[in-house]
């Protein structure tokens, strides 16, 4: 009986798998053709000091413009990118176009994002290099911001990436601080530079003690581990306020600016008119 159950499930389930599977392998080709046809591109959203009033730096956010669908965002492709060769090829796209657009702004630091499977992949750490000599773009301000992932299951190994990437003179940050497993012991292991306190703890901040208590002792931690802090996501004056005075060094999120292109980006250096000065709002 259970066995004709399993087979009767079997055969239910085949072909809805087959479909996903399918849609995966579709996507997969159109993200193969994409990268051919220029359909990529990427976004930058400003980094700010935490009083708001000096930009000091971009994230580079990829994008992906479907020629049928329109602008896609990561979190649709980029999973599937993960499971094949894909996400190097655009992983290195990513890294040589933004070195080659951030040239164009002296004294902002460019933080670009790495996933764990680029990050392990052989080639990385001399693609990095090679690019770095190529376009010439100053290794102090470029940084990579990589999540715990990386730093899971193969610690040996992500020992000797990080420690190379620290070799080559470039910042590393850990993205998304907070929502993984093991923070902690991570942070005693790789010495990072500066961690990025998640959006979701920042969200909260004014409606949950719990949320602001969690900031505010990740704010200590990091002060007296000796690493930067940047808190992401912040939508609100409020949110700013809280923020700064809980002794972020850095601050992002759509109240400071959204992702924007790169034509755009000196032109929101210079402006000052955003955001508002605090005493404003008090
Ligand atoms: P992340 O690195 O934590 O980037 C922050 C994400 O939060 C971005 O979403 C950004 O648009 C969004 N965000 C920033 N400020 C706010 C805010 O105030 N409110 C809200 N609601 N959202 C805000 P995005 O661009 O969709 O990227 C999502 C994730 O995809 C990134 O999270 C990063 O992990 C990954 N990613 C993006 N670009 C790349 C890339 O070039 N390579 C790799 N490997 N991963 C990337
Ligand atoms: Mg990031
Ligand atoms: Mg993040
Ligand atoms: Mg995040």
């Amino acid at each position: 009986q259970a066995k004709e159950q399993g087979r009767d499930r079997y055969v239910f389930f085949e072909p809805a798998m087959d479909e996903a599977l399918k849609v995966r392998r579709k996507i997969e080709e159109e993200m193969r053709a994409g990268l051919e046809r220029d359909e990529f591109f990427l976004l930058y959203q400003p980094i700010f000091t935490s009083d708001g009033r000096r930009m000091v730096g971009v994230e580079a956010l990829v994008r992906w413009h479907h020629p049928e669908h329109g602008d896609q965002l990561p979190a649709f492709f980029l999973p599937i990118a993960e499971e094949s060769d894909l996400i190097w090829s655009i992983g290195a796209w990513v890294l040589k176009t933004a070195m080659r657009d951030a040239l164009a702004w002296p004294t902002l630091t460019l933080s670009v994002n790495v996933s764990p499977s680029q990050l392990r992949h052989p080639g990385f750490v001399p693609y990095l290099s090679r690019s770095l000599a190529e376009t010439g773009f100053p290794r102090d301000r470029l940084e990579l911001e990589v999540t715990e992932a990386v730093l899971m299951d193969h610690t040996a190994s992500a020992k000797r990436i990080v420690n190379e990437l620290k070799e080559l003179g470039i910042g590393l940050a850990l993205d998304d601080f907070g929502t993984g497993y093991s923070s902690l012991s991570y942070l005693r292991q790789f010495h990072f530079d500066k961690f990025k306190i998640d959006r979701s703890f920042v969200t909260h901040v004014e409606t949950e003690a719990e949320s602001a208590a969690i900031i505010c002792s990740l704010v200590g931690l990091g002060e007296a581990l000796g690493m930067k802090i940047t808190a992401e996501g912040i939508e609100t004056p409020q949110q700013h306020r809280f923020l700064q005075a809980a002794g972020c060094d850095y601050l992002q999120g759509f109240y400071f600016g959204e992702p924007m292109t790169a034509a755009q980006v000196m032109e929101t250096f210079h402006s000052r008119a955003k955001p508002m000065p605090l005493a404003a709002i008090a």
